[in-house]
């Protein structure tokens, strides 16, 4: 039985082998393996390509986070508002600070953000928003831009899933305040190993943001403050810079299979096909659906997954445990229900494989083979005809 799994990098490195190859060489001939040219002109050509004036480059995306909130003197008894429907990072960042993360709930058509409940949460600690641009669908930033400047917050946006999307014309990342960028291996934009990026058109913050990532240092062996070490290798930056080329078509290509999926699903009832956005554009990092009618503690769905798995298709579930539930936060006080909407999502979603090179033949296997389990685990409430 051969497996479809939710993400394949091998076939996407076959088609630029030789490029990243001769790239990875040059480095490695070069001697200059940290900071140098190489990572330099990467951050300038993925500065542009976002469109800010600046882009700072580092170790991770959740270094990203970090860094911009260090930046930005957001620390102790401050607050930032954010979604609990997300990876931990997000919040991780925010509580690595000192600050505390206050969890919005999200909307069940979009995963993102409910714009409309944000204001509510804003507190005279309120510092930030980190709207997160999730599965690659970016956030409707108007309205939140709004709040922001009504109550003078920063917006940092949670970029990490959505290299390459846009909001009315613009790349996510050049919208708010600052843009926090991951290039894990399985985002739309991956390298080779861990690394990330933060864009902004405030050089002052730039500035900071340099200091902050080279040990709290301007010059050498001078240091203003109590920094960490997270550079771009200049190995990865190399292989991002190759792979960069090719994100628009690549993106096109997750769009296709996005469309691929919405046909083949059409005629399926008691679940949600993802939403596009009427102000924008969506980068699918994920196709993820949500079982309208599955049993509230994600039962008929964690069932759904597991024989999907066994018949050789593995979907995978972003996110099961929302980080106000999460361990790490029971201190916050959080209880189960007090963000509705998260939870439901928690215990309905299903992301389906999903990347640029996946075809219709192996989608039509896919979609076969959800409909078959769907029918054999929700035949009252869920089936595709
Ligand atoms: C991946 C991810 C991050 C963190 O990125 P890393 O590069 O893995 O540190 C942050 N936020 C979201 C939403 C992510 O998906």
């Amino acid at each position: 039985m051969t497996v479809i799994p939710p993400v394949d990098l091998t076939e996407q490195f076959k088609q630029i082998q030789t490029d990243v190859n001769a790239a990875v060489a040059e480095v490695l001939a070069s001697g200059q393996y940290i900071n140098g040219p190489v990572v330099e002109s990467f951050a300038q050509a993925f500065g542009a390509y976002v469109g800010t004036q600046e882009c700072v480059v580092c170790n991770s995306g959740t270094d990203a986070l970090y860094l911009a909130l260090r930046a930005l003197d957001i620390g102790p008894g401050d607050e930032v508002i954010t979604s609990s429907f997300t990876f931990i990072a997000t919040a991780e960042a925010i509580s690595a600070t000192g600050a505390t993360p206050v969890f919005v709930d999200i909307e069940l058509d979009s995963f993102n953000l409910d714009v409309a409940q944000v204001e509510a949460a804003v507190s005279d600690r309120t510092r930030a928003i980190m709207p997160v641009h999730l599965f690659g669908r970016p956030v409707d930033m108007g309205p939140l831009l709004e709040i922001a400047a009504r109550h003078e917050l920063t917006v940092i946006e949670d970029c990490a899933q959505a290299t390459g999307a846009q909001w009315q014309g613009k790349s996510v990342g050049s919208v708010g305040h600052v843009g926090c960028f991951s290039f894990f291996p399985t985002k739309n934009l991956g390298g080779c190993g861990d690394g990330g990026a933060i864009t902004t058109n405030n050089s002052d913050l730039a500035d900071t943001l340099r200091m902050l990532r080279e040990h709290g240092s301007r010059v050498k062996y001078h240091h203003e403050a109590i920094g960490i070490n997270s550079r771009l290798d200049a190995l990865q930056a190399a292989i991002l810079a190759v792979k960069l080329k090719h994100l628009d078509q690549w993106n096109r290509q997750r769009a296709q299979v996005a469309q691929r999926y919405d046909t083949l699903l059409a005629n399926c009832h008691g679940i949600q096909r993802p939403q596009a956005p009427g102000f924008g554009q969506s980068v699918w990092n994920q196709y993820t659906l949500r079982l309208t009618q599955a049993t509230a503690s994600g039962e008929d769905r964690n069932r759904i997954q597991q024989l999907m798995r066994q018949a050789g298709v593995i979907a995978m579930v972003y996110y099961p445990l929302p980080l106000h539930l999460q361990p790490v936060y029971r201190h916050l006080g959080y209880q189960p229900g007090r963000l509705p909407q998260t939870e439901l999502a928690a215990h309905q979603v299903l992301s389906l494989p999903m990347f640029p090179e996946l075809d219709l033949a192996r989608q039509k296997q896919v979609v076969q083979i959800f409909t078959e389990v769907l029918a054999e685990v929700m035949p009252k409430t869920a089936q595709c005809y």
